[in-house]
């Protein structure tokens, strides 16, 4: 008797642009469309990847231009730092800057993934053009796909393994710091076994993601991606197809009068296409990263044909079904008032800020200990950010408070520039001087340059 033989059951239309209809991958390997776009991008991507690179080594106020150190939970963002105590800044900091994502994005859609975001300048102004290098152009690429592994996609994947490697190597000075990195790197990675695991880890991320992954980071994983649904409206900046002039398409034939729309169906806007769509199926595709390569393939052939430029160009697709774009918007009221407020309650709360932060806890086990003397003593335990960047000596002391003594091991306490230390005292009271159980006494912190601060405290005791 013959099994029955399984067939996956193909899907009755598209369902991605990177997606055959038996579900397996359509690998895309676009054409590169050059033009003033492409020029452009060129520029930006180059001084961007400067950028990127030399943002962990520069630095500013003595700090780097950015770290973001989580295990001690301290983030410095052009020489300023903040520490764990700052939660309140941080947190008015990355609302700022999410409002801000929301505002551009309104104005000039996805600006950022075409021009900026580091997968689209990784992706296509370094390995992009290495494959071509190694491999060859498309057609010589889709041979080697259907052929399988050859001698040129090795050398690929070994270069790209190499520039994944500096790649990762860089994303984590920013998290450890560039002297750290520098440290591990002209040390055996038998000193720091840890360290170098994560590094190995992001280079395999890193060359998975460029060398397989590629445009469905974009399309799949970015959540920046995902929300351009709602973070878009009719008057924001995309890149659309005329439909109105373009249609209907029709090849283009010298000898013959043209009387059908623009569109000559040549397919260039779709070969170049990084995640593989049709722009002529829609203004607003959600696969669209607006990278602008159709808008330069398709005015190469508006020029070589004799019509005017920009039946692909940026438009809105308020433009493109009534001609006309709106810049002043709701939204962007909404968004630039939140803006302009968020940043002043910022700006206002970093100029309030003292050059110390001192947080006060009471000691652990038991809340008081009567000594053998009579007295009754209390454990503080004082915690004290310096937030200059070179070293102070803070000296606690009582303020008032007749009768009572304090006894701190480390007064005065030497606190590293940028850094915080914790300290335990002690504070002596006669029984008599409880009410309640409780007596409030008067701490004083002062570094005795420029930061003075006296905080209120409450011991306990008995109390009868
Ligand atoms: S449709 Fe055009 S702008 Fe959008 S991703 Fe494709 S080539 Fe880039
Ligand atoms: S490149 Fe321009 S002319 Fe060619 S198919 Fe695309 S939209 Fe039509």
């Amino acid at each position: 008797m013959t099994q029955p033989t399984s067939v996956a059951p193909e899907a009755q239309e598209e369902v991605l642009s990177t997606m055959n209809r038996d579900g397996s991958r359509r690998r895309i390997r676009p054409k590169l469309s050059k033009g003033r776009f492409q020029r452009r991008r060129l520029a930006t991507a180059w001084a961007l990847i400067l950028i990127f690179t030399l943002i962990p080594i520069l630095r500013m106020n003595g700090k780097p231009l950015m770290l973001l150190d989580i295990g001690r939970r301290e983030f410095t963002f052009f020489g300023a730092t903040f520490l764990p105590t700052d939660s309140f800044l941080l947190m008015l900091l990355l609302f700022a800057i999410f409002v801000g994502i929301f505002l551009v994005t309104a104005i000039w859609g996805r600006v950022w993934c075409g021009w900026a975001c580091p997968q689209t300048v990784y992706m296509e102004f370094v390995f992009r053009p290495l494959e071509v290098l190694i491999e060859g152009g498309r057609t010589r690429q889709i041979e080697i796909d259907r052929s399988g592994p050859s001698a040129r996609r090795l050398v690929k994947n070994l270069v790209f393994f190499v520039i994944s490697a500096f790649l990762a190597n860089t994303f984590l000075a920013y998290f450890v710091g560039w002297e750290r990195l520098l440290g591990w790197m002209t040390s055996s990675p038998a000193d720091h076994p840890g360290p170098f695991g994560v590094m190995l880890v992001t280079t395999a991320l890193m060359l998975a993601d460029f060398g397989w992954f590629r445009e469905q980071t974009c399309i799949l994983a970015c959540p920046y991606g995902r929300f351009q649904s709602v973070l878009l409206d009719r008057d924001s900046l995309v890149v659309g197809y005329d439909r109105r002039r373009g249609e209907p398409r029709k090849p283009w034939r010298k000898s013959e009068e043209r009387s059908a729309g623009h569109c000559v169906d040549c397919g260039l806007c779709v070969s170049t296409c990084p995640t593989g769509i049709d722009i002529r199926d829609g203004a607003l595709q959600m696969e669209c990263i607006a990278c602008t390569q159709c808008i330069d393939a398709c005015d190469a052939v508006m020029d070589r044909i004799g019509l005017p430029r920009g039946l692909v160009r940026y438009t809105s697709q308020a433009e493109l079904e009534s001609g006309r774009r709106r810049f002043l918007r709701p939204r962007l009221v909404v968004y630039s008032t939140i803006l302009v407020v968020m940043f002043g309650a910022l700006a206002f709360s970093l100029a309030g800020k003292s050059n110390a932060d001192v947080t006060i806890l009471r000691g652990l086990g038991a809340p008081f200990t009567v000594l053998p003397s009579g007295e009754v003593t209390n454990q503080l335990r004082i915690k004290i950010a310096n937030r200059t960047d070179g070293e102070r000596s803070y000296t606690l002391s009582l303020v008032g408070g007749a009768g009572l003594t304090l006894i701190a091991p480390e007064n005065p306490l030497a606190v590293a520039g940028g850094d915080s230390e914790l300290t335990v005292a002690f504070v002596n009271a006669p029984p008599s001087a409880f009410t309640g159980g409780e007596l409030e006494i008067t701490l004083r912190i002062s570094d005795g340059v420029d930061f003075e601060e006296d905080r209120s405290y409450r011991l306990l005791g008995p109390s009868s």
